[in-house]
């Protein structure tokens, strides 16, 4: 299941669900709205349930945290949880939204982030879990958000491969990481300055509702290679089914069901 409010339009059951259908698995995956302030409970209910997984998103992230038995080292380090697996009688919170972009990046563009420099712009949870993962591949990571302070917090996430920069940098870095909310409607502003991503850099915008922002849209017109957040989304999840069933995630199964 997955928990979250709002959880409507989550494409996670149509990914799970598909998923299973491919492995032969006779599980099913279910949305569940989970008011703020209901984490606990959900925790809760899963343990005593016996429900063999679960799934979390806004605003549960760090309410689940709180209330499993163990954090894995990127949920610890994040203080967020994405991911809930059962080993024996413990809840295990994991977060596997930065890996997920991690092999996004390598696995469909082709892209090795090791000693790149590589540019996130924002500093709210999906930001935080691209900057620390970016920087365990190796990456030099720079950080730009529109309130410095919370930019240099998330910029220690990555140790002394992070910085804090201007987000006029993105002229300079072979990988844009766009991690604001800015995008997700018609007239917000553009998060970068267009002109300052083109041929020879990737752009990856971590919104995929609209599955083309207008930065990708203006990025792609000026040669940039580009990607949505659906191929984040992607893959998080088959790091989620793994965790979850033992097994190898049917990837294609799964592609093909948002498709
Ligand atoms: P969040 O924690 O609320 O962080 C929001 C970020 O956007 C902050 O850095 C914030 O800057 C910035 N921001 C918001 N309004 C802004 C404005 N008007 N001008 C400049 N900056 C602004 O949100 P989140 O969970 O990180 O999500 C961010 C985006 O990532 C969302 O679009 C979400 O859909 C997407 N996402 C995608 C995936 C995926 O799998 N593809 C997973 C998670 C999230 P301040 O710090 O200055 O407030």
């Amino acid at each position: 299941m997955v928990i979250g409010d709002p959880i409507r339009h989550s494409l996670s059951p149509t990914l799970h669900n598909a998923a299973f259908s491919a492995a032969g698995l006779d599980w099913v995956y279910v949305a569940c709205p989970v008011p703020l302030g209901g984490a606990a409970q959900a925790v809760h209910a899963m343990r005593t349930l016996g429900i063999g997984g679960m799934s979390v998103t806004m605003p549960h992230k760090q309410g689940v945290a709180a209330a499993v038995d163990v954090l894995a080292p990127e949920a610890a380090a994040l203080g967020a949880v994405n991911c809930v697996r059962r080993d024996g009688d413990r809840l295990i919170g994991e977060n596997t939204d930065g890996p997920g972009l991690v092999r996004s990046i390598r696995d469909d563009l082709g892209f090795d982030p090791a000693g790149r420099v590589c540019l996130v712009i924002g500093a709210g949870g999906a930001a935080r879990a691209a900057i620390k993962s970016l920087a365990d591949a190796g990456a030099v990571v720079q950080v730009a958000n529109r309130t410095t302070a919370t930019a240099y917090e998330a910029a220690a996430l990555a140790g002394p491969s992070g910085s804090v920069v201007a987000v006029d940098a993105a002229v300079d870095a072979e990988l844009v990481v766009q991690a604001t909310s800015l995008g997700m409607t018609s007239d917000d502003a553009l998060p970068v300055d267009p002109a300052r991503i083109g041929a020879g850099q990737i752009l990856v915008d971590l919104i995929y509702h609209p599955v083309e922002t207008p930065l990708l849209r203006v990025a792609a017109a000026n040669g940039a290679t580009v990607a949505n957040g659906l191929g984040m989304l992607l893959h998080q999840a088959c790091l989620q089914f793994t965790h979850w069933t033992g097994v190898a995630a049917p990837i294609d199964a799964m592609r093909a069901a948002y498709v």
